[in-house]
């Protein structure tokens, strides 16, 4: 894990609470880092007015081009500092390294080109993070999944665009920029912008098959009927209405995606 702290020269600043970005948390979604890295290389970095730690998470992962080496990271919180997974003990020195920040992660898709954000249990904070953000939606993911990044408190992601895309890297800057903005840590005007909350209600599982489409877009409205996707020659249709979430033929072993409904605004 590479950790890099920016501190504030100003006594004051230096005393505030610290905002964290956290990249590469997956070996495979390379965005955060190329965020972080261009970011460290343009003269914002000594404009920041709180500290700010930029960490690149799964370093031996990014190395090999893996999501991961032995577990995923992301479903790995707390962690453990004795665990036998290296991505356990990481998890373990990841959340220590960001316990007292509010953090961003960075994470990219095969399901969905345009960026949004995920979080859960929203706060005002997490709200206004979101709205300052340039993204159109939010998966909201309280109550469904555990252990994971998404769930920890003072914690919201970013889905920058697709896996290894030069777009999703350059929304990943975009997104961080406007983050330290939202919070203070940078100077600069925010523009917010209303930013569609979807409530996931239920994973989608992965009939065994061999191979897999999907029809629908992600976050727009599937209608009580419609074939979302196929598996092999074999329709599977909407039993209700539902907004799909990172639905993809090829992301998951065993998800095809997450069904949501739009609930709001944030
Ligand atoms: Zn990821």
């Amino acid at each position: 894990m590479r950790v890099e702290t920016i501190e504030p020269d100003d006594g004051d600043g230096a005393k505030r609470s610290p905002i964290a970005a956290v990249g590469g948390v997956h070996g495979d979604e390379p965005c955060g880092v190329r965020a972080i890295d261009r970011f460290l290389e343009t003269d914002l970095r000594d404009r920041i007015r709180r500290p700010v730690k930029l960490i690149v998470a799964n370093e031996a992962a990014l190395a090999a081009g893996d999501r991961f080496l032995e577990s995923d990271l992301n479903r790995s919180f707390p962690g453990d500092p004795n665990g036998d997974a290296h991505e356990e003990r990481l998890a373990h020195d990841l959340l220590r390294e960001i316990e007292d920040c509010f953090t961003l992660g960075f994470h990219a898709t095969v399901s969905d080109d345009r960026p949004f954000g995920t979080l859960a249990d929203p706060t005002p904070r997490k709200a206004r993070v979101m709205r300052a953000l340039p993204l159109d939606h939010a998966a909201d993911f309280t109550g469904v999944v555990e252990g994971r990044s998404v769930t920890l408190p003072g914690f919201v992601n970013v889905e920058a665009g697709y896996q290894g895309s030069d777009a999703a890297a350059d929304n990943a800057f975009d997104c961080l920029v406007a983050f330290l903005r939202a919070t203070d840590a940078l100077p600069g005007d925010v523009t917010p912008s209303p930013t569609g909350h979807f409530r996931v209600r239920e994973t989608i599982e992965k009939p065994p098959g061999r191979s897999y489409r999907v029809h629908v877009e992600n976050f727009e409205r599937v209608p009580a009927g419609t074939t979302y996707a196929t598996v092999d020659d074999r329709e599977l249709r909407a039993a209700e209405p539902f907004r799909p979430v990172l639905l993809s033929a090829d992301g998951h072993d065993t998800l095809l995606g997450y069904a949501a409904d739009r609930v709001g605004q944030l």
